[in-house]
C-alpha cells in the first residue's frame, strides 16, 4: 500500500475500518487512531461503531466497540480519558489521576473541548460526527493534545488556544509542532447562512480565502483550511501539517455525519497517546 506522508493512513483488519496518521507514526512516539462507523456491534441509526456516550446506547455495546477499536489501535481501552464537549474552547491538563475518565470512572469535569498531556501511557480520545478533530504532537518536548473543533470551537480559536495551553504548560515551540486535520465535513458540504458568515469573517483575517457563495443565500466555509490558516499563523510549517481531505458527510456509509443524518447518530472517535 502506498503510504502518503501527510494525510491519513486508511486500515481494514478484523472487520473494522480506521485510520492512523503517517505523519505522527513514524515518530516513534505516539499511537494515533480515528474510528469509522464499520466494525462495531451497535444497531439501528447508531450502526455499528459508536463510540459516544450520550447516545442511549446499550453499555455493552459500548464496551464491545471499545474493545475492538482500541485493540486495533493496541491502546488500553481502560484507561482512555474522554471529553466532556460541549462546543466551547476550555482545554484540560490530562494527568495520570484522570486515567480512564468517561468509560470506566465518572468525569469530574465539565465543558472540555480539548485535552492535552504530557505523559506517556494515558491515552486520550475526542469524539465527532462532522466537527473537525485536531491532532497536536510536540515532538521535542514530547507533549500532545486533541481538540474537537467544530464551527464553533473553530471560530473561538480552540486550535491556537490549545497551542498556547500547549507552550504554558510544556515549553512548546509551533515549530516543532506536527498537527493533523481528521475527517470531518468538507468544503462541499458544509453549507450555512449569513450569519456564520458574519461571525468567520469577524474573526479571520483571510476569510475570503476560505468562504464561498454558493447561491444567493447559501455559502460553503472551508472549516480544514480554517484550522490550517489558522495554525500556519501561529507559526506551525506547512509541511508539519497532516490533513485527511476526507468528508464525513459525503462518505456517510463509513462515517457518523451529524449532518448527513439529520442529527440522529453516533460519535467517532479521534485517538492520541504518548508511548
Ligand atoms: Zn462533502
Amino acid at each position: 500500500m502506498e503510504e502518503r506522508k501527510n494525510c491519513f493512513q486508511e486500515y481494514r483488519q478484523d472487520g473494522l475500518i480506521y485510520y492512523k496518521i503517517p505523519l505522527f507514526e513514524e515518530t516513534g512516539l505516539v499511537k494515533t487512531g480515528f474510528s469509522t462507523r464499520i466494525g462495531g456491534v451497535s444497531k439501528e441509526h447508531l450502526t455499528s461503531l459508536n463510540l459516544g456516550l450520550k447516545k442511549n446506547d446499550a453499555r455493552e455495546n459500548l464496551l464491545e466497540n471499545y474493545h475492538r477499536i482500541c485493540k486495533a489501535l493496541s491502546i488500553n481501552e481502560r484507561d482512555l480519558v474522554m471529553t466532556r464537549q460541549t462546543h466551547d474552547d476550555h482545554i484540560r491538563l490530562v494527568t495520570e489521576e484522570d486515567k480512564g475518565k468517561g468509560l470506566m470512572k465518572e468525569r469530574d469535569y465539565d465543558s472540555v473541548d480539548a485535552l492535552m498531556t504530557g505523559e506517556r501511557g494515558l491515552p486520550m480520545i475526542i469524539f465527532s460526527a462532522d466537527c473537525v478533530p485536531l491532532y497536536f504532537l510536540d515532538t521535542k518536548q514530547k507533549a500532545i493534545a486533541l481538540a474537537h473543533a467544530g464551527w464553533r470551537g473553530t471560530v473561538k480559536k480552540i486550535g491556537q488556544k490549545t497551542l498556547f495551553k500547549m507552550r504554558e504548560a510544556f515549553g512548546t515551540n509551533p515549530k516543532d509542532v506536527l498537527l493533523a486535520i481528521g475527517p470531518s465535513i468538507g468544503k462541499c458540504c458544509f453549507e450555512v447562512d449569513k450569519d456564520v458568515v458574519e461571525e468567520f469573517e469577524r474573526v479571520f483575517p483571510f476569510a475570503a480565502e476560505v468562504i464561498e457563495q454558493v447561491s444567493e443565500k447559501k455559502y460553503h466555509i472551508d472549516l480544514w483550511k480554517t484550522n490550517e490558516l489558522m495554525m500556519l499563523e501561529m507559526g506551525i510549517l506547512e509541511g508539519n501539517i497532516a490533513i485527511a481531505s476526507i468528508c464525513t458527510m459525503c462518505h456517510k456509509d463509513l462515517f457518523y455525519s451529524h449532518r448527513g443524518d439529520h442529527g440522529k447518530t453516533g460519535s467517532l472517535g479521534a485517538f492520541l497517546e504518548l508511548v
